[in-house]
Parts: structure tokens; C-alpha cells; sequence
């Protein structure tokens, strides 16, 4: 190991931080000393986590605190920790680089950011960890010494793209962080951090919850003779310790009592977030288990939210000491955007990951989360439309999986969900809005899967829907395939696809009209679809009259029991060896529409007319288009349309065959 100093570069990132900081005009720079209290308190739990297995890393007949010393003369202040510390290689990767995920995420936003006054702002709601000490002080020292190891380092920058390593002097575990504050300037923002008073109170503004008693010495005159203080040197003041914190926390305090922005504050400290959450909870479960728990919805969805295996969990306590950080078994995989803290009363300090899983608490308290947070949001959802519907654009995806894996939530989970529909074309409605609307004659609630709003709107397949003021949901997430699967009904009333099986949508006396009429057109089209069908036998099983189509020729469905497009398509993209040959699909026939009277005019006159192979070709292509499926073999369809408009712009539309023969034609 080196024992001279060492200089060294930061990452590209951290410079880039580093002159954010130091050239910042942000007035609240207050916030550094929460920044450094919150690494002083992670460096103590991860202590306290570390001594449960090893209790000689406990520092000797030491409290575990935070002391805060200001030495006014000089302009230092010093956070002093016992923590866990850092060895030299920690201090070069975690000091010299941006660990923080939340950094990275900010100077991306701020890549983006023109306004500088956002630019401003985000610095102070992201809390940029330790290198925010650089808005206050020009000379940043940091000593730090490893729990469990003999040697200290020092590090040292001024911030100029280069820092030192050496080291260090401390005899005893923990970090020092040592600030040699700028002159103090009002105008900026700028305060004087070695005064007693305005430590104080940015610590209490910020650090309240914070679990580990923070520490000040303060000077006073001297009482007595009796004064157990420490006596200055003068005789006449004494020095005392004083403790900034309440250290009580947050969730065990009376919820009244703590207010909005002291959740808001405790939110962001333990989910490294810099926003506000959308929604706190506290709950308290006495009787068999005893537990206690403060929740946060975040207000945006982190990055990782959909990926499989991302990490996830909430903190899990023992009797106010925290014992697992990402604890999974005590929140229900589709809340896994939930952050917070579950403090029971009833597991062993020394829990591990294998324990955890055998733990019979955990099971009864993530199934009591997940009960508390659906009854918060269906609360938010009867209080607070909009901030709900915000809530469910952020995470609705994720919840909706609770349908499928937790069987025990469904009930809760059902009321919660919003979909898009024909109804209106920019509120979403839930299931029992859609039963209020269903019109008198209406049995079932129809829904249709697909990629986007535009294209299921504009589908064929909901045309006799919308004709008779049906309803019909666009569920356009492709979690809902799954989802609709799995619901089958609600209220009594099934869930059907307008894209699948035989529908008859039409009742009493006009179901009896109807049906006689497409029994004609049954009689009369018959040998047209056989001829079509032989057209289209790669393509399609089936080529049948449809009740669905009221202004579209034609359009594709699938059988009752079949796969929907829009799972065809999933599968394909996300598990690519489970998907088949792509499935034959039926293809309806709107019986009164004009190209299809006009096209079965010409079959009756001549039934191996080559235009019929073209029309063939047209009707299943638009079909697979309007769906927003693409061609799978665009040849054949290309030719037909391009005959087509050759045709149509010689204004001899009925002559057919004029313009390139289809391709079974030209062999
Ligand atoms: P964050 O705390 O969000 O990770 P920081 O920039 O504040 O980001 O700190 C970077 C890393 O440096 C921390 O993750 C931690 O590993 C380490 N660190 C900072 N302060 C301390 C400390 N007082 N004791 C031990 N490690 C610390």
C-alpha cells in the first residue's frame, strides 16, 4: 500500500457534478448537511448489520452517533461517524466516482434540462450525496478508517479534477468528514454553518428521523461548581453535548404528529429518490405478530420497474434496528414499487436470507401489506381521482400482474383497474363505470387486445360495437392478455373479445331480422368464400360471412379458444422459442358491402375471373393491416394493390387483370 499521498483523477461524471456544485446558484444549500448526516446513518446501520454477525466491530464503550463540531476561528465544520468507514479501495471507488444511481439518472435530466432555473432546482431535490459539500466548502477532507482494520486514509480535493490519497491519522473505525466552509454570503445562499443555531436547525429541518443520536458540543456559562460539563479553560463556560435529533422514528411516532414534509424527507432517505412520494401510509398490526409500518408510493416509477429480477423490498426492522435492506418477503412482487419500512416485533435480530424464508411472520405480514396498500390506493382512487389515475400510469402495470400471481388480492385488485375504451377518448373507466354504461339488451363486456389505442380504435372487428353503442375496451398493455385470461368475468358478466369466436351481438326481434338476412347472404355467398379460401390457403383456415363489419369489407378473427393476435405477438417478441408457425386466421366478410357485392357479381358471371385472386389478396391485407399486424408476405398483396391503382388511374376500374399478374399467374 502506498504511504505517500496519491493523486488521482474523478470520473468525467464526477467532475461534471463537481462543477455543478461549485458554481452553483442553488439558495438552498443547506441541504449538504443532510446529505452528509444520511451517509453518516447508512455507515452506522451497515455497522450494526455487519456487528450481528460479528459483534467485535462494534466500536468499545462508544455509542454509535454522529457528531457535528464547528470551530468558527477556522471555518471547519466536522460530521464525525463510528460507522463501518471505508478502506483505501472503497474510498477511491465510492469518492472518485458516482456510485449513486440517482446521479447518474440527474445528469441525465439535467442533459436535457435548458431552463436553468430547473437546473437549479433539481440539484436541490435530487440531494447529490457527498459531493454537495462542494457548494459550501472550497476544501473537502475525508478520513475514514474500515471496521475491523487497522489503517486510515485520507482524502482530500479541492475540487479541481483531482483529489489525494494518503494515509490517514484516525485510530478508531468510522468517517470524518472534515468542510473548510467559503466565506459565509446571505445573498448566495450561503450561511454560516459553524453557528450553533443554524446547525440545529438544518439538522432538525432535515435529519429528525434520523435513528442515531446526532451530536453538537455546545458552549454555556458554567453553572456551578457542581457543573458536570466540561470546564473551559477560562473556568467561567462549560461545554456540553447536546442531541439535534428526536432519533424517534418516524413510524412509531403518533401519525398526527409527524407532518407531510417530514414523510417526505424520511421518503427520500431511504429510497434515494429526489422527489416527493405521491403517497405515505402507516399501519400497526397487534395480536399474533406485531408489527409497525410506514409505506411510500414513489410519484415516478424507477427505471428497473419492468425488468425481471429487479431488485425490490422494503426495509425490514427488528425492534427499531434494521436488519435487511431490500427485504422481498415482506412485500408482494406486483407492489414492488412500494418503498418504506416494516418494524416487527416478532423476528430474531440475527434473521438471515435462509431464516427469512422460513420466517412464518413474513408470509402473514407481506400478505397484510398487500391487503394495506390496495386499500389505500382504492381510498386515493374514491378521494383523489386524478392524483389516482396519475398513481395508475405509473404502476398500473405492475399491479395488474397481481391478478394472475396473487389470487388472494384479486378482489381488491380488480376494483382498481382502469382501461382505455370507446367510451371516451382520453378518460380511462373501470370495470364497474363500463356495467353502469352497459346498455339494456348487452350481456357481456367486450374488450379487444392490441399495440395501441390508434390501432384497436380503428379496428373493423368493434365496427357492429360501436354501431350499436356497445362498449368496448381498449386493452392495450400486453400485461392484459394475461389479465383477461385470468379475470374471465366481473359482475356476473363475462369478459369477451370482440376479435374472437362466432359473435351475435344482435337481440330480440333484430337479432331474428338479422339472422334472416345473413342467412340469404349466407346462401348466396357461398361458393365465392370457398373460392376465396382456396385463393388464401396459406393464410387462412377459414373465410366466413361476418356480423361484426357494418362499414369495413372484411376484417381477421380467431376462434373462441384460439390465440389473439396481440398474444401471437407478445410471444414472439419477448419468448421467441414458445411461439409457433404463425396461426391461420379467419377471415369475415361484410355480406353488404360493395366490393364484396360487386366481387361476387363477377364470380356469378365468370368464376375463374383473375381478378378474384387479386381481390382475394386485398381483402386479407387490409385485414391483416387494420388489425396492425404486418404482411407476412407482401408480395402477392402489393401486386393486387398496384393492379389496382393502375386500373383506378387509367379509369378503367372494370377491366380486370390489366395490371401485374399476381405472382401464381405469371408461373
Ligand atoms: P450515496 O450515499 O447516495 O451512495 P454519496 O455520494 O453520498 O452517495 O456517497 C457515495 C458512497 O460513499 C456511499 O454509497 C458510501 O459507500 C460511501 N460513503 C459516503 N459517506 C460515507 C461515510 N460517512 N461512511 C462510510 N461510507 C461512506
Amino acid at each position: 500500500m502506498p504511504t505517500q499521498p496519491e493523486t488521482l483523477q474523478f470520473e468525467a461524471e464526477t467532475k461534471q457534478l463537481l462543477d455543478l456544485m461549485i458554481h452553483s446558484l442553488y439558495t438552498e444549500k443547506e441541504i449538504f448537511l443532510r446529505e452528509l448526516v444520511s451517509n453518516a446513518s447508512d455507515a452506522l446501520d451497515k455497522l450494526r448489520f455487519s456487528a450481528l454477525t460479528d459483534s467485535s466491530l462494534l466500536p468499545s464503550g462508544e455509542e454509535l452517533q454522529i457528531r457535528i463540531d464547528a470551530d468558527p476561528d477556522r471555518r471547519i465544520l466536522t460530521i464525525r461517524d463510528n460507522g463501518i468507514g471505508m478502506t483505501r479501495e472503497e474510498v477511491i471507488s465510492n469518492i472518485g466516482s458516482i456510485a449513486r444511481s440517482g446521479t447518474q439518472e440527474m445528469l441525465e435530466e439535467l442533459g436535457k434540462s435548458k431552463d436553468t432555473k430547473e437546473t437549479l432546482e433539481m440539484i436541490g431535490r435530487f440531494g447529490v450525496g457527498f459531493y454537495s459539500a462542494f457548494m459550501v466548502a472550497d476544501v473537502v477532507e475525508l478520513e475514514t478508517q474500515k471496521a475491523g482494520t487497522a489503517e486510515s486514509t485520507l482524502w482530500k480535493s479541492n475540487a479541481d479534477g483531482t483529489y489525494s490519497v494518503a494515509p490517514g491519522e484516525r485510530r478508531s473505525q468510522g468517517t470524518t468528514v472534515m468542510l473548510h466552509l467559503k466565506p459565509s454570503d446571505t445573498d448566495a445562499g450561503l450561511a454560516d454553518y459553524t453557528n450553533d443555531w443554524t446547525i440545529s436547525s438544518v439538522v432538525k429541518r432535515y435529519s429528525n428521523y434520523i435513528a442515531y443520536p446526532i451530536r453538537q458540543r455546545v458552549q454555556r456559562p458554567r453553572k456551578d461548581e457542581d457543573d458536570e460539563a466540561i470546564i473551559g479553560p477560562d473556568g467561567k463556560t462549560a461545554f456540553e453535548d447536546r442531541t439535534l435529533n428526536s432519533m424517534k422514528p418516524i413510524w412509531t411516532r403518533p401519525e398526527s404528529d409527524v407532518t407531510d414534509k417530514q414523510y417526505a424527507e424520511f421518503y427520500k432517505h431511504i429510497a434515494g429518490d429526489w422527489r416527493d412520494p405521491s403517497l405515505h401510509l402507516r399501519f400497526k398490526a397487534e395480536g399474533a405478530s406485531e408489527y409497525e409500518s410506514v409505506l411510500f408510493i414513489p410519484s415516478e416509477a424507477r427505471g428497473d420497474l419492468m425488468l425481471y429480477g429487479a431488485e425490490y423490498g422494503l426495509q425490514l426492522y427488528a425492534r427499531r434496528v434494521m436488519v435487511m435492506d431490500r427485504c422481498e418477503e415482506v412485500l408482494p412482487q406486483f407492489l414492488r414499487f412500494v418503498r418504506g419500512v416494516v418494524d416487527s416485533s416478532d423476528i430474531p435480530l440475527n434473521i438471515s436470507r435462509q431464516t427469512l424464508q422460513e420466517n412464518r411472520h413474513l408470509t402473514g405480514i407481506r400478505k397484510f401489506v398487500g391487503r394495506k396498500v390496495l386499500d389505500a390506493l382504492a381510498k386515493l382512487q374514491r378521494e383523489d381521482a386524478d392524483k389516482y389515475r396519475t398513481v395508475w400510469g405509473k404502476f398500473g402495470s405492475v399491479i395488474k400482474e397481481g391478478i394472475s400471481t396473487d389470487p388472494q388480492h384479486k378482489a381488491r385488485i380488480v376494483p382498481l383497474l382502469l382501461f382505455e375504451s370507446s367510451n371516451d377518448p382520453k378518460e380511462l373507466t373501470g370495470l364497474k363505470d363500463y356495467v353502469d354504461r352497459m346498455k339494456p339488451d348487452q350481456t357481456s363486456i367486450y374488450y379487444i387486445t392490441g399495440e395501441s389505442r390508434a390501432i384497436v380504435a380503428n379496428s373493423p372487428v368493434i365496427e357492429a360495437f360501436i354501431k350499436k353503442e356497445y362498449e368496448v375496451l381498449f386493452l392495450t398493455d400486453q400485461i392484459d392478455e394475461f389479465l383477461v385470461d385470468r379475470l374471465k368475468d366481473f359482475d356476473g358478466k363475462p369478459l369477451r373479445s370482440v376479435a374472437k369466436g362466432d359473435l351475435d351481438i344482435d337481440s330480440g326481434d333484430a337479432a331474428k331480422a338479422a339472422k334472416e338476412e345473413r342467412q340469404t347472404q349466407q346462401q348466396r355467398l357461398t361458393s365465392l368464400f370457398r373460392k376465396l379460401e382456396e385463393h388464401l390457403e396459406e393464410s387462412v383456415k377459414q373465410v366466413r360471412l361476418s356480423s361484426r363489419l357494418t362499414t369495413s369489407p372484411a376484417c381477421l378473427t380467431v376462434d373462441e379458444d384460439d390465440m389473439s393476435p396481440q398474444m401471437e405477438r407478445i410471444l414472439r417478441t419477448q419468448a421467441p422459442d414458445m411461439a409457433q408457425p404463425r396461426q391461420k386466421r379467419i377471415l369475415e366478410i361484410n355480406g353488404s358491402h360493395d366490393v364484396v357485392r360487386e366481387l361476387h357479381r363477377r364470380f356469378e358471371r365468370d368464376s375463374d375471373d383473375p381478378a378474384i385472386a387479386d381481390y382475394a389478396e386485398l381483402l386479407y391485407g387490409y385485414a391483416t393491416l387494420a388489425e396492425g399486424t404486418e404482411i407476412k408476405n407482401p408480395g402477392p398483396f402489393n401486386r393486387a394493390l398496384e393492379g389496382l391503382m393502375v386500373r383506378a388511374a387509367r379509369g378503367t376500374g372494370d377491366r380486370p387483370g390489366d395490371g401485374p399478374q399476381p405472382e401464381a399467374a405469371r408461373a
